[in-house]
């Protein structure tokens, strides 16, 4: 209760500011926290009872308003609970809200919320400007860094957990495509949305998905094996295993420091016993081309049950035509459309065999990539993004410069390999960088200990 108590102070002191919750729950909190005493008083309960977390806007909670942060959804109240969450109460956290997001998932500065901007809690040193804190979990980001809550659900379809734990200096995974059910999370781009922690460091991180991961038969991707003791392996370090460097993420026009801070990281993990191997990604270039074409066209069918008749806001219209029409017109911000309408342009007929097949031809050759780097090696480094947190009114004004955010978080995301951000240390201005390792299918654990190496 008095943890509780303490974070909801402080959301109460700092969240006018950062806009992190959508929805504020104290309410259920409080009930939760008292309930989560009497386990403890009992001598009962584990690692999470009575924890305040956050939970991003798209994990759907039965009896709380669950937006998207979408105009579209602003009026919906979930009947059930999502997977995800219900393995967090049950193992006795407690939730003190709705965390902000882009709008749907879809963003990378949490610019696209149709509740507002968030606004990351680190400055540049003597600056005043506000800055980004990443997307599109950019809420759950900004409350775990100021200390709102504990930790954070996320999820990561391109980079949406790694890039906003990157620009806020705290620590993130996206799991093992299929180690989370994604039942109840409202989909994005269902072939590569997973859910994941967001936490101030990776042992908390560890504790949070060994919760949150493990076989649904209410989601047919749920991959039906063991959830390993991800806290264990914390502590394994790096004696003896092989870290690849893929050549193709020095990207061009990156900033120096950032290539100074992966040097670093190659250094600390060598010093630790790690041997440094150069390996080879080529299709690294083909990622956000193919990422875009990929999540759109999903994006484009799941936001297809958005029509005023069975979920969220209505506008009237004379037909069911019009209906649809002008709910979708209303409904929908910028970037929602575009991506709905760039998606269906890639599925339709004439288009279908350029882009969207193709794009699931190079992404199989992406996948291959990774398959071959590790013959090779245990884990991969690489930066997480090839920039700090960028300020609110120095967005890109071309959606396509806001896409190259994205470069080094969506080849992961493309494979479906688990890939985790841990921060690195500061840039010149004072401002949080982020390394990230990628591993093989379902080994987040070699992950969590060679990023402990690092944090
Ligand atoms: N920034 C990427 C996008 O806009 C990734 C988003 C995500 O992972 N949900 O699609």
């Amino acid at each position: 209760v008095e943890l509780t108590n303490a974070h909801l102070d402080a959301i109460e002191r700092l969240d006018g500011r950062l806009n992190s919750f959508i929805t504020r729950t104290p309410d259920q909190a409080r009930v939760a926290a008292k309930a989560a005493d009497d386990i403890l008083a009992k001598g009962e309960g584990g690692a999470l009872t009575g924890i305040p977390l956050g939970i991003k806007d798209l994990f759907c909670t039965n009896g709380v308003r669950t937006t998207a942060a979408s105009k579209i959804l602003g009026n919906f109240v979930p009947p059930y609970e999502s997977t995800v969450t219900s393995n967090l109460l049950r193992d006795g956290a407690v939730f003190l809200g709705k965390l902000n997001l882009d709008e749907f998932a879809m963003g990378s500065a949490n610019l696209n919320s149709a509740f507002g901007p968030v606004e990351n809690p680190w400055k540049r040193n003597g600056s005043d400007a506000k800055l980004v804190p990443g997307g599109s979990s950019g809420g759950s980001a900004a409350a775990v860094a100021a200390g709102l809550v504990l930790g954070a659900t996320g999820t990561d379809t391109g980079g949406s957990i790694r890039q906003p734990a990157a620009f806020t200096g705290i620590a993130g995974i996206k799991p093992t495509y299929g180690r989370c059910s994604r039942f109840g999370t409202i989909a994005f781009a269902s072939s590569l949305d997973q859910a994941g922690p967001m936490a101030r460091n990776l042992q908390d991180c560890a504790i949070l998905l060994e919760s949150m991961a493990g076989f649904d038969e209410r989601d047919s991707t749920s991959v039906n094996t063991p959830v390993p003791n991800y806290e264990a392996a914390l502590t394994r370090g790096v004696k003896g295993l092989r870290v690849g460097i893929p050549k193709e993420y020095h990207a061009p026009g990156m900033p120096a420091e950032i290539e100074a801070l992966w040097q670093q990281g190659i250094n600390w993990l060598k010093a630790a016993g790690a041997e440094v191997v150069e390996v080879s990604l080529p299709h690294t270039k083909y990622g956000l081309p193919t990422y875009y074409i990929a999540a759109l066209a999903e994006a484009s069918s799941n936001l297809a049950r958005y029509d005023g008749v069975r979920f969220g806001e209505r506008v009237k219209g004379d037909s069911l035509d019009a209906l649809y029409e002008a709910t979708r017109a209303a409904g929908f911000g910028e970037e929602v459309k575009r991506r709905i309408l760039i998606g269906t342009h890639v599925l339709s007929s004439g288009y279908y065999d350029a882009y969207y097949l193709r794009a699931q031809k190079v992404r199989t050759l992406i996948q291959r990539d990774f398959l071959n780097a590790f013959e090779k090696v245990d884990f991969l480094l690489t930066p997480t993004a090839p920039s700090s947190a960028f300020a609110q009114d120095e967005k890109p004004t071309d959606p396509v410069q806001m896409y190259l955010n994205d470069i080094f978080t969506v080849p992961a995301s493309m494979a479906g390999v688990p890939a985790l951000s841990v921060p690195a240390g500061l840039d010149a201005q004072g401002v949080p960088l982020g390394l990230q390792l990628i591993g093989k299918f379902f080994d987040e654990e070699t992950l969590i200990a060679a990023g402990h190496v690092i944090e």
